[in-house]
């Protein structure tokens, strides 16, 4: 009845399911756990009116032009500019720190200090802080100290329990001090949020006539792998011959029969004021105080903005222990957890046909832009 089953309605898989089925005519079934489409990026509004993002801020930004034009055929964008502060004993300093957090932080100084980074690494460049902190001048140095100490480590420790030095540098790269004045979080060329949400998006991207979509439906009641001599694949009791493409936690899918895979969740409170703005910004990271690692104020993401109230999210990130009320959403990339993943995918790469798209099944820490264009480019490899 299907040539293709897609696990996961997320972007991986909503974008592979709607290209199969448009460029390739593929008759695609889109199963889901959850009772809802979108996957992390799945947005609603409350009982105030204010539209937010349940699995916390998922702001678009991309340098693709492919990737933009792509999801620009399902959404009209809300031309939001994402800028984040960090609350540093009770002051805000812009983040990626920047010349203009230097000069908030050094006075006087930063003129000097601003000559001496731009002449080391060249203006506009995005220097990682464990690069920064490379360098033995004593000015240089004093900088990367301050940043380290009050941007990442604290927060770094929060949000995954190891310190920057510990884990993957990419981690804490995402993030670099920028030699610029630009206040914005990121610097791509085309960002924004889908004007009506995320999830009127998906709504628009799984419309088509080759997709069928079964929310609440568990990925091992309908598939079961089969390994007696060769491996195969079985979709309710029927050997399946079909592809399957597979963007959920992969350890989970073969029964963490090698242990399980680690990753971070986060716990989501949600709150709303009864007063216009709880904060200055859309996003305030906490680097060196609080429990919490950030809090998101929904209304500057939404455009929201002549609403009465506000809603805000506090983030409280923790080890995910597979209960079943826990989401992973986070692969802590490390060499020894990286190898148990190798040997899950060795699992996978047994199966003809299953192909791995996303976050938790390449166990992988992907933007929203990167996911969207591997799954137009497995589509197309399909
Ligand atoms: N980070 C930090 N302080 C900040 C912002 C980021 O230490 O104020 C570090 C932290 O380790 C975080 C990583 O940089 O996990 C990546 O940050 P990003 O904002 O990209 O995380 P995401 O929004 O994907 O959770």
């Amino acid at each position: 009845m299907y040539d293709s089953i897609v696990v996961g309605c997320g972007f991986a898989g909503a974008v592979t399911a709607r290209e199969l089925a448009e460029r390739r005519g593929r008759k695609v079934l889109v199963i889901d756990a959850r009772d809802h489409i979108g996957g992390n990026c799945y947005d609603c509004k409350d009982e105030h009116g204010i539209l937010i993002h349940q699995y916390g801020p998922h702001i678009f930004h991309t340098n693709s032009k492919r990737v933009y034009d792509y999801l620009s055929r399902f959404t009209e964008w809300y031309d939001y500019q994402h800028e984040v502060v960090g609350q540093i004993y009770g002051r805000e300093i812009p983040i990626p720190f920047n010349l203009n957090s230097l000069e908030m932080v050094y006075g006087e100084e930063a003129g000097q200090l601003e000559k001496k980074l731009i002449a080391c690494f060249g203006e506009g460049a995005r220097v990682p802080i464990l690069e920064l902190m490379n360098h033995e001048d004593g000015d240089l140095k004093k900088i990367a100290s301050y940043v380290y100490e009050n941007i990442f480590l604290k927060y770094t420790m929060k949000q995954w329990g190891k310190s920057p030095k510990e884990i993957d540098p990419a981690v804490s790269g995402r993030v670099p001090v920028l030699l610029s004045r630009d206040n914005r979080y990121f610097q791509d060329a085309y960002q924004g949020i889908p004007l009506h949400g995320y999830t009127a998006l998906f709504e628009r991207l799984l419309d088509f006539d080759g997709v069928d979509l079964r929310l609440g439906c568990q990925a091992k009641d309908v598939l079961r792998v089969e390994a007696d001599g060769e491996t195969k694949i079985c979709f309710e009791g029927q050997p399946f011959s079909g592809q399957v493409i597979f963007t959920g936690a992969l350890d989970e899918f073969f029964d963490c029969r090698f242990g399980r895979l680690p990753y971070r969740s986060l716990d989501f409170r949600f709150e709303n004021y009864d007063r216009p703005f709880y904060q200055s910004h859309g996003v305030v990271n906490y680097t060196v105080s609080e429990e919490y690692t950030r809090i998101t104020e929904f209304k500057y993401l939404s455009g929201q903005t002549d609403l009465d109230s506000t809603t805000i999210v506090r983030e409280y990130p923790f080890a995910y222990s597979g209960k079943p009320d826990e989401i992973p959403y986070y692969a802590i990339n490390n060499e020894q957890n990286d190898e148990l993943f190798g040997q899950y995918k060795e699992l996978a790469d047994r199966i003809p046909n299953f192909y791995l798209l996303g976050r938790l099944a390449e166990y992988k820490y992907y933007n929203i832009d990167a996911i969207v264009e591997r799954a137009l480019d497995l589509a197309e490899r399909i």
